[in-house]
């Protein structure tokens, strides 16, 4: 049989929608608004049983009730019958490759006004995705956006959702016009936030740093298990602080991580070479290390690995 190159169907509100009929209303608040909120889960494949599994998928839905509650939308589904429904919507497509879900929970009522908290409508869409970034060996050149990261006084980036991606989307494309590959963003105060759709470390004298909770990030799970893999592998403890721009420039390495992108090394910021211009080796190893954890070569703990099939 022949593996599908897209998906044939969707999951919208209840049921399955051909792709091309998976649709709603022009004037919900969530595209009026931008009131949606989403989680990206990556599905792995793997060949000696031909089962997907879902990387940390209870912690994505967790985090997508979090986005709920903070967002003022009531689940529609208890997480039992969303994870069902993930793992329907992936069967239903037959994919046996590497993949991407997206799950959408959005506000839909018909015209609905800003304020409008209901009904709330959920669409899941499985797709096939290889790596994410063609430079993920080589690394990216990137610079720091003149944007600043929106702040938890009055977007808040805590909350994954859809209206918080237009900050994402002006700097990753004044990155793009400026000539880099990526971009990075700093917060209010200066200090670093993330990447435009992922979070960032830095190594420097030989200990992983990160930006904390507190500077305005997206709390991602990408970054929560490096946080780990850093200490069970390595016996390092990632310091969660304020990062400076200049600190950027001198850091002996640099990366981004996150579900989609898994883990990608930065190679310059500004034009400043980071570690000589090369992928750094501790970067290599938790970048080895993360990729056997979500394919279940290294004791990776059952509850992050969900099988579809
Ligand atoms: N920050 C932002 C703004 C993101 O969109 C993402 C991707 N979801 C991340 C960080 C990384 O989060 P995670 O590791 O949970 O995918």
């Amino acid at each position: 049989m022949m593996e599908p190159t897209k998906a044939q169907y969707l999951f919208l509100n209840g049921g399955f929608a051909p792709y091309d009929k998976a649709k709603i209303h022009v004037l919900t608040p969530a595209v009026k608004y931008g009131a949606t909120v989403y989680e990206g889960v990556r599905g792995y494949f793997a060949e000696e049983n031909s089962n997907i599994y879902l990387f940390r998928l209870n912690d994505h839905l967790k985090r997508l009730y979090q986005s709920m509650e903070m967002a003022w939308m009531k689940p529609p589904y208890s997480l039992d019958e969303f994870r069902q429904h993930t793992i329907d919507t992936v069967k239903k497509n037959e994919f046996h490759r590497d993949i991407h879900i997206r799950l959408m929970v959005f506000v839909q009522s018909d015209d609905g006004s800003m304020t409008s908290q209901e009904p709330v409508g959920v669409a899941i869409a499985a797709l096939p995705m290889d790596r994410s970034s063609s430079k993920s060996e080589t690394g990216l050149h990137c610079g720091v956006s003149s944007w600043r990261r929106i702040s938890d006084a009055s977007t808040p980036p805590r909350i994954k959702c859809a209206g918080n991606y237009q900050n994402s989307r002006l700097a990753g494309i004044e990155a793009t016009n400026h000539g880099y590959d990526n971009v990075l963003i700093l917060n209010e105060n200066g200090k670093l936030s993330e990447g435009a759709g992922s979070n960032v470390f830095a190594v420097r004298k030989g200990i992983p740093i990160t930006p904390a909770v507190t500077n305005n990030i997206l709390e991602g799970i990408t970054r929560d298990t490096l946080i780990q893999l850093f200490k069970e592998k390595h016996s390092l403890k990632t310091e969660e602080r304020d990062i400076d721009r200049t600190e950027l420039y001198v850091v002996d390495e640099l990366f981004y991580c996150g579900s989609a992108m898994e883990v990608v090394p930065i190679i310059s910021v500004d034009k400043h070479p980071i570690g000589g211009g090369k992928v750094g080796q501790l970067t290599q190893a938790i970048k080895k290390d993360y990729l056997d954890t979500v394919r279940g070569k290294d004791r990776t703990p059952v509850d992050w690995r969900t099988p579809v099939y």
